[in-house]
């Protein structure tokens, strides 16, 4: 049986292609986080749209147009979510002329017919309402006006959308971009043939959505170190008053499956044996640490604490490969990111093969000055997640193949 990661290892790249002359149409994911003052505070999802980007310009594609989405509007205009912004970072970085264009219906002719070595960006791509529904004659439109098309939106390849998906069956010749292919192979690094132990490190705040996956990922892993709010629903599994805390009741029950069938597995679970609690989050006055079963009333658990810092450093030094999606606790918060900030030291040093994925959790890698010392940051949050539960990611399903598979 071919695995996920395999299939997606299989389709043909950037380089198994000439482009040479050919107009090329590239979905990136120009997704980038911005400050209140709406400026790029962390353009590494730009910069590492540029190995594809620079190798078309190089290889003397006739035009290149850059597709992408930006946030979540509702699906039309709204200024907030404008590409503008991403288009000067972009020149800047490429060092090339970058054309912008607003309106595809009025300038498809045009970039259809150009013959010129030209880079265009299309506007917020969520600005066209048929973009989430995945919608034909959207993703027709797309389609003509290339004639090669290359996904290289790791961070959106979980997505079915008229950008990732759609278009695939209107495009003659479709391929990946060098960072999806680099992200597969980073995750093909840590499953397809994992030097164990390898663990698994969940923690954040997105509950609902991850913890349905980890029974999946049982199969796959020895350990699973659960810390955050994640660890929350868990320690109420358990039957721990978590008193004002924040966890999800509808998924304490799946929490104590999960539970069950790790030993079934003979898969190892580590979770909080102390945790800090404050009264406040906003306005903290009474912080303290307390073993998880001892969460005071009016409380609530906002990281581990330090004897659990201890346990799961002790089983991150342990393992040979780590995979973490999702913080420890509020890293945001001064106060409570000595959990996250120390098992991300802990793994920074340790000599396993760690990737770490998931926009806070790199996010707060990179706060603590450990992104150096990891194996590989991948740029999808929730794209690695389902390619660890074993799913063909939709924006690798319809490229081209290098080999058939039976
Ligand atoms: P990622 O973006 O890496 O996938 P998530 O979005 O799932 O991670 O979770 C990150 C968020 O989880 C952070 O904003 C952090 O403040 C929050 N968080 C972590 N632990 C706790 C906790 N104990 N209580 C409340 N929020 C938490
Ligand atoms: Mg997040």
């Amino acid at each position: 049986m071919t695995s996920n990661i395999s299939f997606m290892n299989g389709v043909k790249s950037l380089r198994d292609i000439d482009v040479e002359g050919k107009k090329v149409l590239i979905r990136v994911d120009f997704n980038v986080p911005v400050d209140s003052n709406n400026n790029i505070s962390d353009d590494r999802r730009i910069r590492s749209a540029l190995p594809t980007i620079n190798y078309c310009i190089d290889h003397n594609a006739c035009s290149i147009t850059l597709v992408s989405h930006f946030g979540d509007p509702k699906g039309g205009y709204e200024e907030k979510y404008s590409l503008k912004g991403v288009r000067k970072r972009l020149e800047r970085l490429l060092n090339k002329k970058v054309e912008f264009v607003e309106d595809l219906d009025a300038s498809k002719d045009e970039i259809a017919a150009c013959s010129l070595e030209r880079v265009f960006l299309l506007e917020n791509i969520r600005f066209y309402k048929g973009e989430k529904k995945n919608d034909e004659e959207l993703s027709k439109k797309l389609a003509s006006i290339c004639d090669v098309y290359v996904n290289d939106a790791f961070g959106t390849s979980h997505r079915e959308h008229a950008s990732t998906h759609g278009i695939t069956k209107f495009v003659q010749t479709k391929v990946a971009g060098f960072l999806m292919m680099k992200e597969v192979e980073a995750f093909a690094k840590a499953l397809e043939e994992p030097v164990r132990p390898i663990a698994l490190v969940v923690g954040g705040a997105k509950i609902s959505s991850k913890i349905t996956l980890l029974e999946a990922v049982l199969k796959k892993v020895d350990k699973l170190i659960i810390g955050g709010a994640m660890s929350n629903t868990f320690l109420k599994a358990l039957g721990y008053d978590m008193q004002d805390s924040l966890f999800e009741q509808d998924y304490v029950q799946t929490a104590s499956q999960v539970l069950q069938h790790a030993r079934e597995n003979g898969v190892k679970i580590y979770l909080p044996v102390d945790v800090v609690i404050t009264d406040s989050i906003e306005k903290p006055i009474d912080v303290k640490v307390v073993p998880a079963q001892d969460v005071l009333e009016g409380f609530k658990a906002v990281d581990i604490g330090p004897a659990t810092v201890k346990l799961f450093s002790e089983a991150i030094e342990l393992s040979n490969t780590i995979i973490w999606n999702g913080p420890m606790g509020i890293y945001e918060i001064d106060k409570f990111s000595k959990g996250t900030f120390k098992i991300a030291s802990a793994m920074g040093a340790c000599y396993a093969y760690t990737i770490v994925g998931g926009g806070d959790t790199a996010d707060a890698v990179d706060k603590c000055g450990e992104s150096e010392n990891f194996s590989f940051i991948s740029t999808g949050g929730g794209a690695s997640l389902e390619l660890l539960e074993g799913k063909i990611l939709p924006g690798f399903q319809n490229l081209d193949r290098k080999i058939e598979v039976n």
